[in-house]
């Protein structure tokens, strides 16, 4: 028997299958339970999700549980042969066994038959439980390299996929490497597509990426796009509402600004509508109007002024009036006084406060104006103490008359 390994020193095998878990090592077999925690022997890494493998190297092949599935016999370039084919699950080989009588059975096929009918199936030898070649981790190395190396097409040939090779590398290229292979989208958006669409899909359509605006800083996912610059992007380029130029896109931002000051189309009122004008145009044609409309801005300036001379004029009256009036008042007041001189009515200020400072000892004496007592009468003036003077000091109030030498008659 031909060693595909080249070197049985150096086989690592790792077999998965319904009855036999095993590693074939330089020393000997492993069994199934430590199988589990050292996969794929040396070479590679016993984790990951797709158990890393497309070994280079001949007789190591190390299959997922996927290859448990029934393989599709009509992927094979060449019909299989008969010799590679299990009679009983009628499927390709997997981890051969050869019975004494030279037929072979998968070795999960094995198992399971010799627990029930312990003959081969094709010519009913008894199998020898106690020949080496069927302890449960042993297989045909020889027979199941050449299948390994048996040329097959890719599952997806029909969708367009060329990829034609051992197959021993079927299920890497099929899981890991087939860009016809149908796979859902990274983003988890649901969408469903052959592997080489992704990056199409991750550029065009998946709502599930982040996308960068094109006009502001912000990121986004796709399918926030439209709300994004309908409502937000300050930065997105609009046209002005007026059509003042179909070619300028000004930023949301600035579109404000732009109607409010700059907007050739901008409706605006006269400048002179405080003097009359309800003349309304657009910003552009304002200079028009100030141009045509000159003589009755002068005209409307004369007409507020001359309204307004007048109204100053009448003021100016009204002012005289009432000089005039208080004028005639006053001098009322003075005759008055002069005639009801002979009585005093002298109001004091302030009066709580100042009796407060007298009873406190820090207030002086109050003097009231001076009066007569008639017309060519004595002249006098009152003075108050407001916290009593002399016996009357804190229990009476008193007030004084003081005589006042008269003034000298012109
Ligand atoms: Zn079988
Ligand atoms: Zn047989
Ligand atoms: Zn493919
Ligand atoms: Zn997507
Ligand atoms: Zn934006
Ligand atoms: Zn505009
Ligand atoms: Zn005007």
């Amino acid at each position: 028997m031909p060693d595909i390994a080249g070197s049985s020193q150096s086989v690592k095998t790792v077999m998965e299958d319904a009855g036999v878990r095993a590693t074939v090592s330089q020393n000997g077999f492993k069994t199934p339970s430590e199988e589990e925690n050292n996969m794929t022997g040396g070479n590679h890494s016993p984790t990951g999700s797709a158990r890393s493998r497309g070994s280079s190297s001949r007789g190591s092949p190390t299959l997922s549980y996927q290859e448990r599935e029934k393989f599709d016999l009509k992927l094979f370039l060449y019909p299989l042969e008969k010799k590679y084919q299990c009679p009983i699950c009628e499927n390709v080989l997997r981890y051969p066994k050869q019975l004494k009588c030279g037929h072979r059975l998968c070795s999960s096929c094995f198992h399971e038959l010799a627990r029930v009918e312990p003959r081969c199936p094709l010519d009913q030898t008894e199998i020898d439980k106690d020949d080496p070649n069927q302890r449960p981790d042993h297989f045909d190395k020889a027979c199941y390299g050449e299948i390994l190396a048996l040329e097959v097409r890719c599952k997806h040939h029909e969708w367009g996929c060329k990829w034609e090779s051992d197959y021993k590398d079927f299920q890497d290229h099929v899981n890991n490497k087939c860009e016809y292979a149908e796979i859902l989208c990274q983003n988890d958006c649901g969408a469903k597509f052959q592997k080489r669409f992704l990056q199409k899909h991750l550029d065009k359509d998946c709502p599930k990426k982040i996308i960068a605006c094109p006009y502001c800083d912000d990121r986004h996912l796709r399918e926030d796009k439209k709300t994004h610059l309908a409502e937000e992007c300050p930065k997105l380029p609009l046209p002005c509402p007026n059509k003042c130029d179909k070619k300028l896109e000004i930023p949301r931002d600035e579109l404000d600004q732009h109607i409010e000051e700059f907007c050739p189309k901008t409706k605006m009122v006269c400048e002179f509508e405080v003097i009359g004008c309800s003349h309304r145009c657009s910003r552009e044609k304002m200079p028009k109007h100030y141009k045509s409309a000159m003589i009755d801005h002068v005209k409307s300036i004369f007409i507020k002024m001359t309204e307004q001379d007048e109204r100053l004029n009448k003021h100016e009256l009204a002012l005289k009036e009432n000089t005039d009036f208080i004028k005639g008042v006053d001098k009322r007041v003075g005759d008055l006084e002069k005639i009801a001189n002979s009585q005093l009515i002298w109001r004091i200020e302030d009066y709580t406060r100042k009796l407060k400072e007298a009873r406190a000892g820090n207030a002086d004496t109050l003097f009231s104006p001076t009066f007569t007592t008639s017309k060519h009468g004595y002249r006098l003036c009152a003075s108050v103490c407001l916290n009593g003077d002399g016996k009357g000091k804190g229990t009476h109030m008193s007030v004084f008359i003081s005589v006042l030498k008269g003034e000298k008659v012109k």
